[in-house]
């Protein structure tokens, strides 16, 4: 060692009289070192290795790898993290006999570092495109060293995340300290292979984050990793490893995920026109991603009132219902029924779009079917649960958990869950819920029942299907607490919604005084109230009301079953009478047209915060077209009908013309058009046959009214008779997109996702229903920076186009008619 660093020392006294190393330089080897003033290169100059100060302030000095590519300093990866240089000390890199990669300090000949490798032959470091920095023995050809093995905070594409059983190798990122301090930090996030294999997120030993185990297509419970138009994943679960990477599809895009020092988990995309990073990922992102918020058999809800529900109510109850009261949700929950497995007249019961428990006390085998897989948990009493250890296809591979299912959650969004089946004593196994014995039965069950029996019980209910049980009648009129309405879906499922009393709301709003008044829709008036010590907004059924009876049974049916934090919460109703009631939680915000249409309102939502409601909005109509138990068009979709919480969250509203369907149907035809002309789609509004595809029409131009500020309905320009789509189109057509922008914000800071969102609006208000795209594909090019198809001419953009002219008149040529929901047109 001593002799190596009396060259260094002889080489360094030379250096200032003849520079001998560029500045960039693409391998270390016997003979080549690197000092601070130089970087090693990789070959397309895409990472780019050298010392670096983690900011201009800091006297510590560290070696890493950032990319070169980018002008914003991005480390990805840290060799002395726990041991840097300080200021007035120089580093060298080098590499040392016998074929150890070190840094050294120069002042004080301290070892800094070291790849602790030893090596007969010639070794050189060479940093590759991918950002891999690897030592190689030239004779043998051989690799002995990789810092893709020492992951630090960051994963890059094609980086194993993981363990290897023989090598015990093990890949996990661990935080730096602070931005500042890429010592280890707080913060691991691993794969969990003691069991089956899941993700954990830990601050210390406790685990603040669980993605569950994986299942063939991501990690259940986390959407968020599964295959996108960006990446490719590939795990690979067998004795010798457990070991997850991706790899991008376009390689020239530059992406990373990483642990921030916060415990943050954060997928990012480099975006070169907007010069940063995006995050298209960041978990935990809310507060029922928090592991085991709810205790055993509990699952977390983001739009109710209590954070905490049972898995299921029918079945389960909380532990500690006190502790339930007072929002401490830790004991979890316990079966109603305990199970008789003794007798052997247990049986097991489907759950859908379940986030699957904690795999701690798990067993599994990767190729029994799923009804063996039920016969080996049939067996051992204390297996409360079995699933599929992959979902594609038929699905295969088996997954038993012991003792209680901890850090389970369901979805209402349908994003990442799956189907697990939960032990039940005989009594909790109903008519419609399965005693599994094979795994297509059921599924067949379910979907004769949504797609023959319940559209029939639900025509049939348009007269008898609703109905509200007063339980403690008198008593509970006055006090309004304990009750729930019923809505009855079929033989087997009941809704609850709490029931009020009349005399509490009234109280509750301050007698429906004028100062309570928040605004009047179709449907009568709007109250803000405190009712239990929450914040409310009761919508009061006028007798002259537009909407009548019929919308508002469709509103609770809607509503009621749907949860997704981009719709308003129905928390509940009160009939008494005359007097129809329906309570949601309060928006502080109001509605969406009190912003954007207004000259200094409008102010106040600049282009990020416009863009997320874009991004809101359509999440909120996916839920509602794809993913939530019913398949629901709004038919109604507008800018007052989105109502806006206390961080500018959209939220959508107003079910009451909404209409749901079972299975793949995805429209129909009325003779009963309603809804609001100028969002109306063309078929729609001529020929009465709305889909999914007329909301999609009425997103996009939501999306235009958004950006622009301005209404469709009533639209001038001084230059052409073009409604608002006309005016996007010409500008589209003229590259002038950046000019339809609202003139009341400043200059966005991110113009591409300013003419994303244009087009996508273009693309959503195209003539033909078949080249409008669908939720889901308005939702991924929202979000992601791929190519979109080109939008073709919109409809409704002139007078003059629109076919029909005797009905479309009244659509578009007559400014003056109002934006308020028409309840009923006779389509032609
Ligand atoms: P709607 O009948 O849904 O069209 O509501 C009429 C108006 O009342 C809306 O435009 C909002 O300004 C207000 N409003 C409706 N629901 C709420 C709510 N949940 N929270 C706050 N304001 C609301």
């Amino acid at each position: 060692m001593k002799e190596v660093t009396t060259i260094y020392v002889l080489l360094l006294i030379l250096l200032p009289i003849q520079q001998i190393y560029p500045t960039e330089i693409n391998v270390i080897s016997d003979s080549q070192f690197l000092t601070e003033e130089d970087t090693l290169v990789s070959p397309a100059k895409t990472f780019e290795l050298g010392f670096f100060r983690p900011s201009d302030t800091e006297t510590t000095i560290y070696v890493g790898i950032w990319y070169k590519k980018i002008f914003v300093k991005t480390v990805v990866w840290v060799a002395n993290r726990d041991r840097p240089l300080i200021s007035a000390e120089a580093g060298v890199l080098r590499i040392v006999n016998p074929g150890n990669l070190v840094i050294m300090n120069n002042v004080t000949n301290d070892l800094m570092w070291s790849s602790n490798t030893t090596s007969s032959g010639n070794v050189a470091a060479k940093l590759l495109d991918t950002g891999n920095l690897v030592l190689m023995d030239q004779q043998k050809e051989m690799m002995i060293w990789q810092s893709f093995d020492y992951p630090t905070d960051t994963l890059l594409p094609g980086m194993s995340f993981g363990r290897n059983f023989l090598t015990k190798k093990e890949w996990h990122l661990s935080s730096w300290k602070n931005s500042q301090d890429p010592a280890v930090g707080e913060f691991t996030y691993s794969i969990d292979t003691l069991s089956y294999p899941q993700n954990e997120l830990r601050q210390g030993d406790v685990v603040k984050y669980r993605a569950g185990p994986w299942n063939g297509i991501r990690f259940s419970g986390a959407s968020e990793f599964k295959q996108n138009p960006i990446f490719t994943y590939s795990m690979v679960i067998n004795e010798t490893e457990v070991v997850y990477s991706y790899n991008l599809v376009n390689s020239s895009v530059l992406s990373r995920l990483t642990l921030n020092y916060s415990g943050q988990i954060e997928r990012t995309v480099w975006v070169d026109n907007g010069k940063k990073w995006q995050s298209i990922l960041s978990l935990p992102k809310e507060t029922c991603d928090t592991y085991n918020i709810c205790g055993a058999y509990g699952s977390c809800t983001l739009v109710s009132f209590q954070t905490c529900m049972c898995l299921d109510d029918s079945k389960f109850m909380p532990k500690n219902p006190k502790g339930w009261e007072t929002a401490d949700w830790s004991g979890g929950c316990v079966r109603k029924t305990p199970l008789d497995c003794e007798n052997g007249s247990d049986g097991f019961v489907r759950y859908s779009d379940v986030k699957l428990p904690d795999t701690q006390n798990s067993w599994f085998n990767l190729s029994m079917t799923l009804k063996e897989c039920e016969a080996k948990c049939r067996k051992n009493c204390t297996c409360m649960a079995y699933a599929n250890t992959d979902i594609r296809g038929e699905g295969s591979g088996c997954l038993l958990w012991f003792n209680e299912l901890n850090d389970i959650r369901v979805y209402f969004d349908g994003k990442g869950g799956q189907d697990i089946f939960i032990r039940m004593a005989s009594s909790d196994l109903g008519n419609f819920t399965q005693t599994v014995s094979t795994n297509k039965g059921g599924t067949n069950i379910k979907t004769i029942l949504l797609a023959v029996i319940l559209p029939v019980l639900l025509i049939g209910f348009s007269s008898t299907w609703f109905f509200c049980v007063w339980r403690k009648k008198r008593h509970a009129k006055a006090t309004g607490e304990g009750e729930s309405l019923q809505v009855q879906e079929s033989n087997s499922e009941a809704m609850e919604l709490p029931l009020f009393s009349f005399s509490a709301v009234a109280k509750a709003t301050a007698s429906f005084s004028s100062d309570n008044k928040l605004g009047e829709g179709g449907f009568g008036p709007v109250y803000k109230g405190i009712l239990e010590g929450g914040e409310i907004a009761v919508k009061r059924l006028s007798i002259t009301s537009s909407q009548g009876l019929h919308e508002f049974k469709n509103e609770v049916i809607c509503i009621s079953k749907l949860q997704h934090r981009n719709l308003v919460k129905l928390l509940g109703c009160s009939i008494e009478g005359d007097e129809k009631l329906l309570i949601y939680e309060y928006m502080p915000n109001k509605s969406l047209d009190s912003f954007i249409f207004d000259k200094v309102r409008s102010t106040l939502l600049d282009w990020t915060k416009r863009f997320n409601i874009i991004a809101g909005i359509a999440r909120g109509l996916l839920y509602l077209h794809q993913d939530s138990r019913l398949r629901i068009i709004h038919r109604d979709l507008k800018a007052s009908n989105i109502l806006l919480d206390h961080d500018m969250n959209p939220k959508i509203s107003d079910f009451g013309l909404a209409r749901s369907f079972g299975g793949n149907e995805t429209g129909a035809n009325t003779e009963r058009v309603v809804g609001t002309y100028s969002y109306m789609s063309p078929e729609y509004a001529l020929d009465g046959i709305f889909s999914t595809k007329s909301d999609v029409f009425s997103f996009g131009v939501l999306v235009l009214e958004i950006v622009s500020g301005k209404r469709n309905r009533g639209f001038i320009h001084p230059e052409h008779d073009n409604n608002l789509i006309g005016h996007a189109w010409r500008m589209h057509n003229e590259g002038r997109s950046m000019e339809l922008v609202d003139t009341n914000i400043e200059k966005p800071s991110n113009p591409s996702e300013v003419l994303r969102s244009i087009e996508v609006g273009l693309l959503c208000v195209q003539q033909n229903p078949e080249d409008r795209p669908n939720m889901s594909s308005v939702v991924q090019l929202l979000g992601n920076e791929v190519a979109l198809p080109k939008p073709k001419q919109p409809a409704f953009f002139t007078q003059r186009n629109i076919p029909g002219a005797d009905f479309s008149s009244i659509l578009y040529t007559t400014r003056s008619t109002n934006e308020f929901t028409v309840t009923e047109i006779v389509a032609r």
